[in-house]
């Protein structure tokens, strides 16, 4: 058995091997040994033949879901190996096999699995500057294919999927990409294929053997080379270990990158798109406003909508007549809605039809959904827009598929397919025989032994039972002369002789045999049933497709109706004009009117940089964060929270907001910031949407200062940059740019001071804020009266300083000389300090060092200490 193990693990070797024995999956060696301290399961030993006994830990098969499930999202690879045979029919060793491969990518166990978000396994073949991408969620049928021959869109591609694993060739890891920033930010596990995957010759074939087609033109995909390597690749991978024939993969969606609005991660957190950055909570989220769908796909689409906003403004534009025309009629959009409601999730339903692990409480599931689908057909007639036309078209109304189940599933069956008891009544004859077998299988003995007495006259005849004959007849020895010629005599007795006849014999077998064949039967009938509904898997995708459409603009159309949005207009200008916008979430935070609308003018020209300054809690981040969300909602199709909008497309949505600490992967608060810096400045094009806020705010003034001012000369200047931004700072220096750099204008967010106090406006208005405000609204949050009045005291003393001087001093240095005058400033300070510690001796400094808990230090933190020291030294 042991050698049969190794030999299996062989072929797998790069999984955990799940190796049945009895009722348990065991693992062996290193396996074992990892996997018991991963799930925390006892190790023990196996006698295998070595000197050693084996490591080995097993769990339980009726429990093995949860364990796999860990694993698997822990980023393994687990190879199911059972019994293929019936262990009481085997001669010598039970035969075993490698049954499915789960992996992170194409885990089917859709109970595990988050109902309103895809699953992805993402496949990239890159040569050389070239790049194919396939994307697949075996759950719901989802297929698509990309090419792209620039590295940064490929990492776009991965961070706006963020597949749970990524399959690729060796020329992946040498593009230069950095990995562990994909790992980090998509949880993706990375395998690296074998490059015989890849091969173009046999990805075309096994492409147009899977879809059924002479040539890979009419799925356009002929002149994808990447992409077809990538798409056959992942074919194959899906084949191997999914050992089926992935039969809801019936399309495939070549489609170009450029037709999506690209968001970084960082941005994707920051606009709290569908969780808050802190508590990571779905309440506080932009889709906790906008996810009003019924259906677990609908949920899913709105989500990769918003996580995929559109570029086109035609097919905006459709989508916005869409939403338009169902709150011109809303009351058939409210019916539409409920008749949604019952629909359950078709995409993940029809899969585990297809991969065969649907059970009959599945089938009776989708039999409710479709039951509504020709209702939902008829609904959308009544709207004419061009998109929700086409959707109504896409519906297939499945009747047929429905009918079919209705006739054979009970209403509310078990979930077991091998225990029987879900097939209806009228069915199959056979079924129906076998099941009144065990219940009316008395009467049918009474009549047959009614029958016989009358045909025979033998009026003491009776039908009894016993283990070794069965059912038989026992007549009194009197009547003997009276036996009828096909009676069996089977046994004397001393004053009886029993008897059978063909009739009893038949009737005996269905009495007996009846469970065990009924379960059979029904199981039988089951998987056949199953089959047929599976041949109907493209025309249900479908119609699922379209019904998660009609959900999503439902939904978009009840909310812009219930929270007062309008449409927006859409242009290509680039000029982003908002009238009295609102922040989508913080206004359903607020009692209705609370929320104080704003204005929000950017374009090429004129108005391309907006620099926001005002006191901490003014209303900063929010008006910043609002305008970007409405220009978002404004690119899915959504309406917008404001009282007119006209949007100028915009290829790409930036932020770097507040300062968030990486703390787990190490990094400062600084660095963090900067890095997020970095990226913008590398990606933005001038198409782009820039949301800066507070940049240079985690280092000493002078940097922090000169940073921002760099920052906003680059985004400002066309000739660098030149993208739209708004620019929150601190800096009150910085509204010296107004005037001098074209494009840039000062705002602020207006209070009013009221004595001692302040109170915020949540206006914006034209112009620089004069004062930080900073002691009152620490006054505001709490802060201590003495330590209030004391700060007061120095922020006069302050005031008057050389601080302000120093800045002045830099604002008005020639560029090429600022950094140079700067450094020699800090040194020159740093060294008349350093004379107060003339007495420090090296043993001090040895000490110190002891010290430092090296685990806990940024890599700036350790700068500034080497550097610390190295001055006392
Ligand atoms: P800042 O970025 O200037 O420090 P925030 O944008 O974080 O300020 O806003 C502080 C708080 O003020 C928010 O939590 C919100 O509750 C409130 N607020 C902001 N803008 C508005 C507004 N337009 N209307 C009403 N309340 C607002």
């Amino acid at each position: 058995m042991m050698k049969l193990y190794v030999e299996t693990k062989r072929q797998v070797a790069d999984c955990i091997l799940f190796y049945r024995l009895g009722d348990f999956y065991e693992m062996f060696f290193d396996d074992a040994v990892m996997v018991s301290q991963e799930l925390g399961l006892t190790l023990t030993g196996k006698e295998c033949g070595l000197p050693e006994r084996a490591p080995m830990c097993g769990v339980p098969h009726h429990a093995v879901e949860s364990y796999l499930n860990k694993l698997v999202q822990n980023g393994h690879k687990v190879a199911i190996c059972e019994q293929v045979e019936d262990p009481k029919k085997a001669v010598g060793l039970v035969k075993r096999e490698v049954v499915r491969i789960v992996t992170p990518g194409t885990n089917l166990d859709t109970d595990d699995l988050d109902a309103s978000r895809n699953n992805y396994l993402m496949c990239v073949f890159c040569l050389g500057e070239k790049s194919g991408i396939a994307t697949v969620d075996i759950t719901t049928g989802t297929f698509l294919v990309t090419e792209t021959d620039s590295r940064r869109k490929l990492r776009d591609e991965i961070l706006r999927f963020s597949p749970a694993e990524i399959i690729c060739n060796d020329a992946f890891e040498l593009t230069g990409l950095n990995l562990q920033e994909i790992k980090d930010q998509t949880g993706a596990t990375i395998f690296t294929l074998d490059s015989t995957y890849f091969d173009d010759e046999e990805c075309r074939q096994s492409i147009k053997d899977h879809f059924h087609v002479g040539n890979l033109q009419g799925l356009g995909l002929a002149d994808m080379d990447a992409g077809v390597a990538a798409t056959g690749a992942t074919l194959r991978y899906l084949t191997e270990t999914q050992k089926t024939k992935l039969e809801n993969l019936t399309t495939i969606e070549p489609y170009s990158i450029g037709k999506y609005m690209v968001l970084d991660s960082f941005t994707r957190r920051n606009l709290e798109l569908t969780e808050t950055l802190r508590e990571k909570n779905r309440r506080g989220s932009l889709l906790w406003v906008l996810d009003k769908t019924k259906t677990a796909m609908g949920a899913r689409l709105l989500r990769s909508f918003l996580e995929q906003p559109l570029v086109d403004s035609e097919e905006i534009e459709a989508r916005l007549t869409a939403v338009e025309e169902l709150n011109q009629n809303a009351i058939t959009r409210e019916e539409l809605r409920e008749y949604l409601g019952p629909v359950y999730d078709l995409e993940r339903l029809i899969s585990r039809i297809a991969f065969m692990t649907a059970n009959p409480r599945d089938l009776i599931a989708l039999k409710t959904s479709l039951g509504m689908v020709p209702a939902i057909k008829t609904a959308l007639q009544e709207f004419q827009s061009p998109l929700l036309s086409s959707i109504r078209e896409e519906i297939d109304p499945l009747e047929d598929v429905c009918s079919l189940i209705g006739k054979a599933i009970v209403d509310d069956p078990p979930v077991a397919v091998r225990e029987g008891g879900f097939i209806r009544e009228g069915y199959s004859e056979e079924v129906d025989h076998l099941r009144s077998a065990k219940t009316d299988g008395k009467q049918w003995l009474a009549d047959i032994e009614a029958r016989e007495k009358e045909r025979t006259g033998i009026q003491k005849m009776k039908i009894r039972y016993n283990k070794v004959f069965g059912y038989y007849l026992e007549i009194p020895n009197s009547y003997r002369g009276e036996i009828p010629q096909d009676y069996i005599r089977k046994q004397t007795l001393v004053n009886a002789e029993r008897y059978i006849t063909p009739e009893l014999k038949k009737l005996e077998e269905t009495i007996l045999g009846a469970q065990d064949r009924l379960v059979q039967l029904e199981y039988d009938l089951f998987v056949e049933l199953r089959n047929k509904i599976s041949d109907c898997t493209l025309r249900i995708q479908q119609t699922a497709k379209a019904l998660a459409q009609t959900d999503v603009f439902c939904s978009l159309a009840a909310v812009a109706e219930r929270n007062r949005y309008v449409r927006p207009k859409i242009n290509t200008r680039g000029a982003i004009d908002i009238r009295e916008g609102r922040h989508p979430v913080v206004e359903q935070m607020m009692s209705s009117g609370e929320f104080i609308p704003n204005d929000t003018v950017l374009d090429n020209h004129k108005n391309r940089v907006s620099i926001i300054t005002g006191p901490n809690m003014a209303g900063k981040s929010t008006y910043m964060r609002q305008s970007a969300l409405i220009v978002l909602m404004a690119q899915i199709g959504s309406f917008v929270p404001a009282r007119s909008a006209d949007i100028g497309i915009v290829d790409r949505i930036f932020t770097r907001v507040g300062a968030s600490d990486d703390l787990a992967s190490g990094q400062s608060t600084f660095m963090v910031e900067m890095s997020e810096v970095a990226n913008i400045l590398r990606q933005a094009t001038k198409n782009s949407l820039l949301i800066l806020d507070e940049i240079g705010r985690g280092t000493s003034t002078y940097d922090g200062l000169s940073i921002a001012w760099a920052v906003v000369e680059h985004v400002a200047d066309t000739k660098k940059l030149g993208a739209k931004t708004l620019f929150a700072t601190h800096y009150h220096e910085l509204t010296e740019l107004e005037g001098k750099i074209p494009g840039i204008n000062n705002y602020c967010i207006a209070v009013r001071e009221k004595g001692d106090d302040i109170v915020f406006l949540r206006k914006i208005v034209r112009g620089g804020a004069d004062k930080s405000y900073g002691i009152q609204v620490a006054k505001l949050a709490g802060v201590p009266d003495d330590v209030i009045s004391r700060a007061k005291e120095l922020a006069a003393e302050l005031s008057d300083s050389d601080i302000t001087e120093k800045v002045q001093e830099i604002t008005e240095t020639d560029e090429a000389e600022r950094p140079k005058k700067k450094h020699h400033k800090v040194d020159e300070v740093d060294m008349n300090q350093m004379s107060l510690f003339d007495t420090v001796s090296d043993a001090d400094i040895v000490r110190e060092l002891m010290e430092i808990d090296v685990s806990h230090l940024t890599p700036l933190d350790a700068l500034n200490t080497i550097y610390a020291l190295q001055n006392k030294m």
